[in-house]
């Protein structure tokens, strides 16, 4: 080591051990050093008692994924790059050329996008069921169906649906069920455990949303009671490369201490907002699974509780009588709500959609018109609702 860059790089100092401090350090690898070849033959990439390469795991991300188990009363997780990867995870572990996906029509677009693209190019098939009538589901199931996704609420129009009526119909056929459990957050719901003890197979969420909270990060996860299921998520999961990055686990870690508490902000001054626009004449109805007269309420109150939590997503659905670019004016005109896509961080966010170019059939029990939907933030409720106010004055 006569060489100042070797030096440099076996540096012969280690600091001392025992250093204690709030946050967990950062553990990043590609590389994974063995101390033989004997252990770097042994390496078990599968089962969590070892290291061997970054995409397999590293104390942050094993971490990371305890936690989220807890927070979910999951028992085994995988971490995927975004929420979406974490779909796709799913999908690519569980589906075969000749199988069909069944996904609620309000699911979360980008899942009907895979299905429509990737999987129907893999020779999968898919079918969209209105998940506001069991009965429909049950008209689509059959021996080819391998898989049924749920959502709750659905995606922008935030009906509930009967998720025990769902899940039972799956449960007698047999067939593995994932739900996108992003809007819950593992908190207004127990995925595994809402229907007397039972539940899904696999929960799926954007860690972008809630648990980030910051609106900077992109990750998903996959997590089940299955041991089987696991493994298969986890090959698949190897096979596609899907790992993170240490610092976007970071500040997950860093966030998941305040998420309940940012989530009940959330959901408060969402509440608050919903109570304001059910009175404006310009919006004929407000869709918020709380909000007594909402798709679905009563569904949201059997899984999540009478006094159930509820996220922090609302929308409206703007008069017919103003066309889209009134609408978008409308949306332009709000200050502290932004125009962007995604939720679950600090600042207010706002979205116009156009129905129906997103669903099959216009939605039973939704009104005709434009639907608008807010992500509220962080910010003091009465300084929203004073941006609303104003927004609706150049909508008049
Ligand atoms: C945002 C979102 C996703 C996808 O998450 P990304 O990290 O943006 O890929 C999936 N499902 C739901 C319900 C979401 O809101």
């Amino acid at each position: 080591m006569s060489h100042q860059t070797t030096q440099l790089i076996h540096h012969p100092y280690t600091p001392p051990q025992g250093f204690v401090a709030p946050q967990l350090p950062v553990y990043k690898a590609s590389t994974v050093i063995f101390p033989s070849v004997a252990a770097m033959r042994a390496r078990d990439w599968q089962h969590k008692t070892g290291y061997t390469y970054g995409l397999h795991g590293t104390p942050s991300t094993f971490v990371l994924e305890e936690r989220l188990c807890t927070l979910e009363g999951g028992l085994q997780c995988v971490l995927a790059p975004s929420g979406l990867a974490a779909i796709a995870n799913v999908n690519l572990a569980l589906l075969q050329a000749g199988d069909e996906v069944l996904l609620p029509d309000n699911v979360y677009g980008p899942n009907k996008v895979m299905a429509r693209g990737e999987l129907k190019a893999y020779g999968i098939s898919h079918q969209f069921y209105d998940a506001m009538n069991p009965a429909d589901l049950a008209a689509r199931l059959s021996n080819k169906t391998r898989l049924v996704w749920l959502e709750a609420p659905g995606s922008v129009t935030l009906e509930f649906p009967d998720l025990i009526a769902l899940l039972r119909l799956c449960k007698a056929r047999n067939i593995t069920t994932a739900l996108d459990n992003t809007w819950g957050a593992g908190l207004a719901f127990n995925p595994f455990t809402f229907d007397d003890g039972q539940g899904v197979d696999i929960s799926v969420h954007a860690l972008t949303k809630y648990p980030s909270g910051g609106g900077d990060v992109l990750m998903g996860s996959c997590i089940t009671r299955s041991d089987a299921l696991h493994q298969q998520l986890k090959l698949s999961h190897m096979r596609l490369g899907f790992g993170v990055g240490a610092n976007d686990v970071e500040a997950v870690l860093r966030s998941l201490p305040s998420l309940a508490l940012r989530y009940q902000a959330h959901d408060l001054a969402a509440r608050e907002l919903v109570l304001w626009c059910a009175q404006q004449a310009e919006f004929v109805q407000v869709l918020h699974p709380a909000w007594t007269p909402s798709p679905g309420h009563v569904h949201w109150q059997q899984v999540c509780g009478t006094a159930g939590k509820a996220a922090g997503l609302f929308s409206v659905i703007v008069h017919e009588r103003f066309n889209s670019a009134q609408v978008d004016a409308f949306c332009e005109a709000l200050q502290l709500f932004k125009l962007g896509y995604s939720w679950g961080g600090p600042i207010s966010l706002v979205v116009p959609y156009d129905l129906t170019s997103m669903r099959q059939c216009w939605p039973t029990g939704l009104q005709r018109g434009t639907v608008v939907r807010f992500s509220v933030g962080l910010e003091a409720v009465d300084d929203l609702r004073a941006d609303l106010e104003q927004a609706l004055a150049v909508l008049r």
